[in-house]
């Protein structure tokens, strides 16, 4: 068994998906980094809860499950999201889960619709529904480069209830899961969209949050 698994390794030598290095998928090092605890921060009226604090590999743990499907990083993600939520829901019981939707071009390459599918597996944890209520009313940019002004103006109006959801939902309260916040941008303009569109937002749960980037 041990000398298969050598046997494979020297075929295919294993990078930590955190730092890079050779040997396990997730080293010890990186694993210690994702460390589940909660912070709250504020995006206009809204607290965010918040699990990790962004850094360079926390980025590559959310890529790695993001852009390459690799399992254990969704269980790292998933593991931190419940964090956040257990702490919101406390406060904030009942509320159904609103994911930040993808960019459909983002939902093609990876085959799947990644904060959507997260927020299925982590609602089942705590027995409350998810609704994917938003989507893009018109076409936005890759965000990852943009600064906090650019941000906002690509998102300034980007998201719209789906006409599929009509008023009878009007009311229900919900809070928004998204995998990270960094100025806040895109939680802003799904709180806007969402208030308009009748729901209460209580409040939004994030697996990592950058802590010196806030505005
Ligand atoms: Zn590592």
């Amino acid at each position: 068994m041990h000398l298969f698994s050598d046997f494979k390794y020297l075929l295919f030598p294993t990078r930590c998906f955190g730092c890079r290095e050779l040997g396990y998928s997730i080293c010890s090092q990186c694993r210690k980094l994702w460390n589940p605890h909660i912070y709250q921060s504020r995006i206009s009226n809204l607290t965010v809860y918040s699990a990790i604090p962004y850094s360079p590999v926390a980025k590559n743990i959310l890529l790695a499950a993001k852009e390459q499907n690799i399992k254990s990083a969704d269980l790292l993600v998933l593991a931190a999201l419940r964090a956040s939520l257990q702490g919101l829901l406390q406060k904030h019981s009942g509320c159904a889960l609103v994911p930040i939707p993808s960019r459909s071009s983002s939902n093609r390459r990876r085959g799947r619709d990644f904060i959507h599918e997260i927020a299925i597996s982590v609602a089942k944890d705590f027995g409350v529904a998810v609704l994917p209520l938003l989507t893009h009313q018109r076409i936005i940019r890759d965000q990852s480069k943009l600064n906090i002004a650019s941000r906002r103006e690509n998102l300034a109006m980007a998201l719209t209830v789906k006409p599929e959801f009509p008023g009878n939902y009007s009311g229900e309260k919900v809070v928004i899961l998204d995998d990270l916040v960094t100025t806040g941008a895109t939680i802003n303009e799904a709180y806007r969209a969402l208030t308009r569109g009748g729901f209460k937002v209580q409040a939004a749960a994030t697996a990592c949050v950058a802590l010196r980037r806030r505005e």
